[in-house]
């Protein structure tokens, strides 16, 4: 999984993948998954790769939403 990481860190450092759902979107690698600083969809990675498809992004609660 760690070298899995360190190959997405290198597209990250590329500045080649962003948001599909608002097209500029910058993206910040987590650990498991992917968050956009702009709209704040999460998007999985799976298989080593993040999946940036708006219809697989979830939404992560607001902090201090407590619902
Ligand atoms: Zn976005």
């Amino acid at each position: 999984m760690a070298q899995a990481i360190e190959k997405i860190r290198k597209l990250f450092s590329l500045d080649i993948l962003r948001c599909p759902a608002d097209d500029r979107g910058e993206l910040e690698l987590r650990t498991e998954d992917v968050r956009c600083r702009s709209c704040g969809r999460i998007y999985p990675i799976v298989g080593g790769f993040p999946v940036l498809i708006v219809s697989e992004s979830r939404f992560e609660p607001e902090p201090g939403n407590n619902l």
